[in-house]
């Protein structure tokens, strides 16, 4: 059996290439995204009420992973990226069906002339991934407050202090006017490390990511995540 999924809408995120997002929704709240409605699906009616619920679920496409790439087990990152689980058992983004859910704290909707866009907060998506549907979050069904989480029961350890050197700190504050919250988003970001989990002593090794029209740079001295400076690419 085989069925067809239209894309309803476009996420345009922070995240630019896939290092560096966050494992889960939620994990960094200040994580921005816009989701734009496609055509014929972007008229103000369909989300009319959508504003009562402060997260949505957003059904999505992993377009950044390879296809038919799956196997049945995977290393989840949790596990420390050596120990194998079945891939039913994990988030891993290598699926037979490439799709994702993500549930996401509805910020605004922004609707104009043929433009509606649902400002979003706590992603974990790629800029460009595809949306197939969006569902209202309804408490009382989907969160389950004894539920056993297994090896993920608990979000990961915020083990890392950060800090910014003068350089970094004063750009995040020019950038400010653009990206609101940046400097909390760059530090709940990187206070759980995105490195690899099979990461070894890497000597203070500079790391980057694009975020926005910007690389960010960093180092991880011990427990210290150190940003470096934040450097303007030129968009694409
Ligand atoms: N909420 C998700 C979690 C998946 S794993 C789910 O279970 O469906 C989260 C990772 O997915 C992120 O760290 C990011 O690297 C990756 N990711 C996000 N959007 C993606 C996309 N469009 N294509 C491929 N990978 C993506």
């Amino acid at each position: 059996m085989t069925y067809e999924l239209k894309a309803i809408g476009v996420i345009h995120s922070c995240f630019k290439e896939k290092f560096g997002i966050p494992r889960q929704p939620g994990l960094v709240p200040e994580a921005a995204a816009t989701l734009e409605l496609l055509p014929p699906y972007n008229c103000p009616e369909i989300v009319r009420g959508i504003e009562q619920f402060s997260h949505i679920w957003l059904l999505f496409v992993f377009h950044g992973s390879p296809q038919n790439r799956w196997q049945p087990l995977v290393r989840p990152p949790r596990l420390g990226g050596n120990q194998r689980i079945g891939l039913f058992a994990s988030r891993t983004t290598f699926r037979p069906n490439p799709i994702g859910m993500s549930a996401v704290k509805l910020e605004r909707v922004e609707s104009g002339v043929d433009r509606l866009l649902l400002h979003l907060k706590g992603v974990d998506l790629l800029d460009g991934t595809p949306v197939v549907d969006i569902k209202p979050y309804i408490p009382y069904a989907d969160s389950i407050p004894n539920a056993e989480g297994g090896f993920a029961q608990n979000a990961p350890p915020c083990k890392h202090t950060v800090t910014f050197t003068d350089e970094a700190a004063t750009r995040c504050h020019e950038l400010s006017h653009q990206y609101p919250h940046l400097r909390i988003m760059i530090e709940q970001l990187l206070q759980s490390d995105p490195r690899p989990a099979y990461k070894e002593e890497d000597k203070g090794r500079v790391y980057g990511m694009h975020l926005w029209d910007f690389d960010l740079r960093w180092r991880v001295i011990g427990n210290q995540v150190e940003v470096l400076e934040l450097v303007m690419v030129s968009s694409q």
